[in-house]
């Protein structure tokens, strides 16, 4: 057996979002969206998830493209990330989600890889994707939370059974900047706030969205509120290009003077979901901007976080990239 040749599958080419939201209605789980297939064809290729009919949204011009709404921006789900990445809207309203969208692995995957297949993308614990019969897979066990497992990429919050963590770099970005999410289905359409979209598996282990059969995400709406404030995004990795992260954060800021007004912090690759640090954003509203406000902050990020036998170093990186946000936005 061929591992790069896909197996046969019915190939749905709509033009209309309603031929879509009809034809995934009608094939419910069968029914694989495709975006760019830069997620799904690693799944097909190796053969460790199948299915008989895909649907490729690609065809749907009312999906593509950035627009202004109410003073924040709403971004069809079949956007490129590099489209996202050099948009003038976008970069200026919102520098923080450009500069998430350009560090999605590389040139070329960016140049086809849609916004709604970066958000609704599958994690890559390294198990799972090579297709063991894991939690999260069906299975009775998560092999990367064993003494011997290989978890340097794995969560140190929210783990339930299962310890994989989130890939999407935008993801990040936009419950940062208190996105939500517009989802059509047969019944019409429901939007979602960012920080509720995504999943952790003790809510269903075998998913990581809020998505369900028969439904389609068609736009992100970025509201007004974080337009034009101060942001800081990092993502370290293995390599510079071409690599999920280790660890990352995406922050907003506002400020008084010297004082911090308000802030918006989110963490990414330490959970299955991006990671809100709430109690740091209440700390730091009234605080002065400086290393005593910085060293304290980063303290509490890490609370409660509980590292697997390969991950410690996450929980140092974590209060650094807290520091350097404030530090360097
Ligand atoms: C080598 C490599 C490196 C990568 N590095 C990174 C990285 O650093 N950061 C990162 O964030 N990602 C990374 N990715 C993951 C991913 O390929 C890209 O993020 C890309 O943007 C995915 O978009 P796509 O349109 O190709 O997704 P697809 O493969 O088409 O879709 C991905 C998933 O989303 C679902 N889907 C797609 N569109 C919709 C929609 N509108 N509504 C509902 N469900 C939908 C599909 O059914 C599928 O399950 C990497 C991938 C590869 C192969
Ligand atoms: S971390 Fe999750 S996806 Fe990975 S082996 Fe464990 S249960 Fe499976």
């Amino acid at each position: 057996m061929s591992k790069d040749m896909m197996p046969h599958f019915d190939l749905y080419q709509p033009d209309t979002i309603e031929a879509a939201v009809d034809l995934a209605t009608r094939l419910g789980g069968d029914g694989w969206l495709l975006g760019a297939g830069q997620d799904s064809y690693d799944w097909l290729k190796n053969r460790t998830k199948r299915t008989s009919a895909v649907i490729e949204l690609t065809g749907i011009a009312t999906l593509k493209g950035v627009r202004e709404l109410d003073g924040g921006l709403e971004i069809g789900a079949l956007t490129t990330l590099t489209e996202i990445e050099n948009d003038p809207l976008v970069r200026e309203r919102f520098g923080l989600l450009s500069k998430a969208a350009g560090r999605v692995a590389s040139p070329q995957i960016r140049n086809v890889g849609t916004l709604g297949g970066n958000l609704c993308q599958d994690t890559r614990c390294w198990y799972y994707r090579y297709g063991v019969d894991c939690y999260r897979a069906g299975g009775n066990m998560c092999y990367a939370d064993t003494p011997e497992g290989q978890n340097r990429e794995h969560a140190i919050f929210g783990a339930s059974r299962c310890v994989a963590v989130t890939p999407s770099d935008t993801a990040n970005a936009i419950v940062a900047l208190e996105g939500s999410m517009v989802i059509r289905h047969a019944g019409g359409e429901r939007v979602v706030p960012a920080a509720e979209f995504f999943v952790g598996p003790a809510v269903n282990i075998r998913r990581m969205t809020v998505l369900e059969p028969g439904e389609i995400l068609v736009a992100v709406r970025i509201p007004a509120k974080w337009a034009g404030a101060t942001f800081y995004f990092e993502k370290v990795a293995d390599r510079a290009a071409w690599d999920f992260a280790l660890l990352s954060i995406a922050a907003a800021f506002r400020f008084d003077g010297d004082r911090i007004s308000d802030a918006s912090l989110v963490c990414g690759a330490v959970e299955c979901v991006p990671h809100r640090l709430t109690a740091v954003q209440a700390a730091l509203r009234g605080s002065l901007r400086n290393d005593e406000t910085s060293d304290r902050v980063a303290k509490l990020a890490v609370e409660g976080a509980r590292p697997l036998n390969f991950n410690h170093f996450k929980i140092p990186l974590m209060e650094n990239l807290v520091r350097r946000a404030i530090r360097d936005a």
